[in-house]
């Protein structure tokens, strides 16, 4: 099999083009060419016009012929094998009886216990029992797939509701005056923060171990659109997410594992300076000794419990800054030029960075092409923006973060204090709060008033789509000025790469606080584990391992395979 690499085609190539420029590159009659897939599309969108640049797998004929042919074109070679091997077949870890549990366990209905790897021998733990697993974000729900594939029954503990409660509690709140609900949000419930976004599959991970193929195929299986296998920039969306999360919670509950929701762990099982299982909001107790902790970086609460018992928290940077809303066909026109609105191009999304004078860089983030602002808090009295948009990304504004990275010295974060990222962000959010009526509206501005410094009364010509409302305002009000400074700078550099960025009517609604985690837990490289608490997992983006829904998922699996006692941790 071979493969090409950047084959550029016209927007409105058909099949017989796509045949015929291959047999040309490759120089061989159309006998010769015994199939051809598309691997990857891509947008090429460079020099203001859009063409296609597709990844092909070809078969052919004589293949050492044509790639001595083709020596010097670094186009074509022999295609990679990009498939997943971390997870062996089930019966390669766990016999028959390993799958059920030793006879006298079955007996006593206990859950099942595996032989200790000489690792976990090593650190003095006993046998594993079932996995705990706290959180059901992509990192906990692909951590506890892996884990019920290979019959390890594991245990998923939730403290939001299941997606469509949670729907219903998120879209009353935004729609319908319902109270804002702390335990079921866009941070909280089944899913994790990913069910309500714009579901953007990729990521610029490095991925030696094929983890997002098989992600990627596992998602089609349980329900997301085909062509995520095939774009260059998968998205899914939310009304097909939540399908996705369902089927797999279906999976683990059908293979023996269990999912818990409005389960809240309050605090971690700890005896002996290990971890043995955690303590429940109702203050019941689950024993296991292999505990993962993807809760997600909202889980400010958890967060505060863990380091006041002794688990060790880094400070990390992270971003701050405001959503930002176009119209979408504006968006359209500044990166697809002439073909702006073509069906097979579909909405156009941008990326930017612009590092400006005052010695920061402000960039986008979390674009969403077609999408809706929404309201993303976790605690009360207090409003955070993110953006969101349905499979057919068809909403009439294209929106992103438009943020500025920010350091433990912005916000007083030390050794003794390593929280003080998460009181920077919550200060922020209730000056949102409050500066949009304290009644969950969003501080909102025009780009044009934001640059001439001057609060905004009302639209212009772009509607805003936050619900469950705006209120008109001016912004650096709530913004560190080093922030304001750097947003405010970066529009004319932006501009020169997207001319129309800088629309007087561009909706600035504020404030974007949870880019990223701004802790991390330090774990071991070679175990996984906490470095000081053996038995605990950290894992996924709260607990600093990631930052999208497929690098979370790919630490989810990482960790699993790491408990399964296969793979090599990366
Ligand atoms: C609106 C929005 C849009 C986004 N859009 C995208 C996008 O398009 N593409 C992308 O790659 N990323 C996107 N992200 C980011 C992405 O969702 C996260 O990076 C990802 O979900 C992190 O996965 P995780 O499993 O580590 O944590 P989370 O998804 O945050 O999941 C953590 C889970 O743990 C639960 N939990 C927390 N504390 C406890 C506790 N004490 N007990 C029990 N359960 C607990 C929470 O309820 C939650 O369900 C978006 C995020 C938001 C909020």
């Amino acid at each position: 099999m071979l493969q090409i690499s950047q084959h550029l085609l016209p927007v409105d190539h058909t099949d017989t083009d796509l045949r015929r420029s291959v047999l040309t590159l490759l120089n061989i009659r159309d006998e010769h060419l015994l199939s051809l897939t598309v691997k990857q599309r891509a947008i090429d969108a460079r020099r203001g016009r859009a063409q296609f640049s597709l990844t092909l797998l070809v078969e052919v004929t004589n293949e050492p012929a044509v790639l001595k042919h083709l020596a010097k074109t670094p186009r074509v070679s022999p295609a990679p094998d990009e498939t997943y091997r971390q997870l062996p077949e089930r019966s390669e870890t766990f016999g028959a009886s390993a799958k059920n549990g030793p006879p006298a366990e079955q007996a006593a209905g206990l859950p099942p216990t595996y032989p200790s790897s000489p690792v976990e021998q090593a650190a003095g733990l006993p046998p594993p029992s079932r996995p705990l697993i706290i959180g059901s974000g992509p990192c906990g729900l692909f951590c506890a797939l892996l884990l019920a594939r290979a019959g390890r029954k594991p245990i998923l503990l939730e403290r939001g509701k299941p997606a469509g409660d949670r729907a219903r509690d998120v879209t009353g709140f935004w729609r319908r005056g319902w109270a804002f609900n702390p335990e079921s949000n866009v941070q909280f419930g089944e899913g994790g923060a990913g069910t309500f976004s714009d579901g953007k599959l990729y990521t610029q991970i490095r991925d030696r171990e094929h983890r997002i193929p098989w992600l990627l195929k596992e998602m089609v299986i349980a329900g997301a659109p085909e062509d995520i296998l095939v774009k260059a920039k998968p998205h899914i969306g939310t009304d097909r997410l939540i399908k996705v999360v369902r089927h797999i919670r279906e999976e683990i509950i059908a293979l023996g594992g269990e999912v818990r929701f409005e389960t809240r762990v309050d605090r971690l099982l700890i005896d002996a300076g290990k971890c043995r299982g955690v303590i429940l909001h109702d203050g019941s107790t689950i024993e296991s000794n292999q505990t993962i902790l993807a809760v997600g970086h909202s889980s400010r609460d958890t967060f505060t419990a863990l380091h006041a018992q002794g688990v060790p928290f880094e400070p990390k940077p992270f971003s701050v800054g405001v959503r930002i809303e176009h119209p979408q066909t504006l968006v359209d026109r500044i990166r697809y030029g002439k073909n702006a609105g073509h069906p097979r191009l579909g909405s156009a999304p941008y990326k930017f960075v612009a590092h400006c004078g005052t010695g920061r860089a402000a960039y986008s983030f979390c674009m969403c092409p077609g999408g809706l602002v929404v309201a993303a808090a976790s605690e009360p009295g207090t409003v955070v923006t993110n953006g969101m948009s349905s499979y057919a990304r068809a909403e009439a504004n294209a929106n992103s973060g438009f943020m500025v990275d920010v350091g433990p010295a912005d916000f007083s974060a030390t050794h003794e204090n390593p929280l003080g990222g998460i009181d920077f962000q919550r200060t922020l959010e209730q000056r949102a709060f409050e500066l949009g009526g304290g009644n969950y509206h969003a501080p909102a501005q025009l780009l044009g008033d934001f640059l001439h410094a001057r609060p905004s009364t009302g639209p212009g010509n772009v509607k805003p789509s936050y619900e469950p409302g705006v209120h008109w305002t001016d912004l650096r009000e709530i913004l560190p000025e080093i922030v304001s400074d750097t947003l405010a700078e970066a529009i004319g550099k932006v501009n020169l790469a997207l001319p129309g960025f800088d629309l007087e009517d561009a909706i600035m609604t504020g404030v974007e606080t949870r880019s990223s985690s701004p802790i991390r837990i330090p774990r071991d490289p070679e175990t996984l584990a906490c470095i000081t608490l053996p038995g605990l997992y950290p894992a996924g983006e709260g607990a600093g391992y990631a930052g999208g829904i497929i690098s979370a998922a790919a630490d989810g699996m990482r960790i699993a395979e790491r408990l399964l006692k296969v793979g090599q941790s990366s």
